[in-house]
């Protein structure tokens, strides 16, 4: 009797792996022919760089129409210059920068890069014109020099190793065994958050977009590792006009505008010396943070 229900449960195993095996290609075809929430408008014009004007102009928006995360911002960031977003967390930073990129489209009034509505754009001139710096950044299983070439492929040599200087990993790199030959990822060495950051910023560099997104990482990072990603991103800045998403406010006393977000509204916006003197919400979250850090 065993002979004959060992081989009848096996096929028993076999019938129902293969039957899992097509509800997931079913699903996943479902996945694949529904249509992609964000595509480019019928009448989408690639998008015209000029100086590299960044514009939020009454923008509202909610994952769910029931629940509003941002009401009417309106801000600029001129061609050049430094701002950065702070506040409570889950006041809707990270969210800029997803409509930046669209990801989403607003519900409510307009994202301008010098002057033109990103929902009229095409997607890929869009995303050419943008440089993300993520919270987390994905490593590929391969060496750290092609997953800084990621930024752009067709970089020659001599622009990767200048991303390398700038983004301050040299050092790293030359403490490595195989140097930027050394394979990273999953099955490679194993990078820390501020060294993969670092990473991200010398793919920014490479990808030679006029605006920047910084999403700086929640995870504490020692000093060093602070410091070293604060230099990085100053030379790249340079450059740059940039949107900086900030946890700790120490990393960006030096913006050129700091807007503080409360439930998805603008609540002050000045530099650091400016929203000190104000008294206002920047100035209790300024006091909390170095009370903490003593
Ligand atoms: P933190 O400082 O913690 O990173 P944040 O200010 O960047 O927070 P966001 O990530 O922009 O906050 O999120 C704003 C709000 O939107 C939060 O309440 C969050 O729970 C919600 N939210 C974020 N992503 C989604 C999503 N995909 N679907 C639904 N709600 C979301």
């Amino acid at each position: 009797m065993i002979q004959l229900f060992l081989p009848l449960n096996f096929l028993g195993f076999v019938y129902r792996e293969i039957r899992r095996a097509l509800t997931d290609l079913e699903n996943m075809l479902g996945l694949l022919k529904r249509k992609p929430q964000i595509t480019d408008h019928p009448d989408a014009a690639e998008l015209q760089l000029k100086k590299g004007e960044l514009q939020f102009a009454e923008v509202s928006f909610g994952y769910q129409a029931s629940r509003p995360i941002l009401r009417q911002l309106s801000f600029r960031v001129a061609a050049g210059t430094k701002v950065a977003v702070v506040g409570a967390s889950g006041a809707g930073k990270s969210t800029l920068a997803r409509l930046l990129y669209r990801f989403y489209d607003v519900s409510a009034g307009s994202i301008r890069i010098d002057g033109q509505d990103i929902s009229r754009v095409t997607l890929d001139s869009l995303r050419r014109a943008i440089a993300i710096v993520p919270q987390d950044t994905v490593l590929f299983n391969s060496s750290i020099r092609d997953n800084i070439r990621y930024g752009r492929p067709d970089a020659s040599d001599e622009e990767i190793d200048h991303a390398i200087e700038l983004a301050h990993l040299t050092g790293f790199i030359a403490s490595l065994p195989k140097g930027d030959a050394t394979e990273v990822g999953e099955r490679g060495l194993k990078v820390s958050g501020g060294e993969k950051q670092r990473i991200a910023i010398a793919r920014a560099i490479l990808k030679r977009s006029p605006i920047l997104v910084f999403d700086e990482a929640t995870s504490a990072l020692d000093s060093a590792a602070e410091q070293a990603i604060l230099q990085a991103m100053r030379e790249v800045a340079r450059n740059h006009t940039s949107l900086v998403i900030a946890h700790r406010l120490s990393t960006i006393t030096d913006a050129d505008n700091i807007i503080v977000l409360k439930n998805g509204e603008l609540a002050e916006q000045g530099t650091h010396d400016e929203l000190l003197a104000a008294k206002g919400e920047y100035a209790r979250m300024w006091q909390l943070q170095q009370k903490q850090q003593h």
